[in-house]
């Protein structure tokens, strides 16, 4: 849902015609758009950072389609560390976009 672009964001109910008022529900400042969400937003940047060390990847957290390209280039196959990331990247999705919902 993430990845696709699907999940009931302030920017995507408002391109369907559901007004919504306010941005992002974490911290206000801006448009909630996915980038932002789950990349953008400071809290979830350094989460994400933190998980990829825990991972021992090591990289530039650039944000934005930048993850989503790095994700989708790298969470193919079936390998031990693709599988691990693959269900690192659900559980960091999820949990991002359910703290999103409880505030
Ligand atoms: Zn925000």
């Amino acid at each position: 849902m993430a990845i696709l672009d699907r999940l009931p964001t302030v920017d995507r109910l408002s391109r369907i015609g559901i007004v919504v008022n306010g941005g992002c529900r974490n911290c206000g400042n801006v448009q909630e758009l996915r980038n932002h969400i789950f990349f953008g937003y400071v809290f979830a940047r350094e989460v994400w950072e933190i998980i990829l060390g825990l991972c021992r990847v090591h990289r530039e957290v650039r944000g934005g389609d930048e993850e989503l390209g790095w994700a989708v280039s790298v969470l193919k196959g079936k390998s031990l560390i693709v599988c691990i990331l693959k269900v690192v990247w659900c559980a960091y999705t999820c949990y991002i976009w359910e703290e999103r919902n409880c505030r």
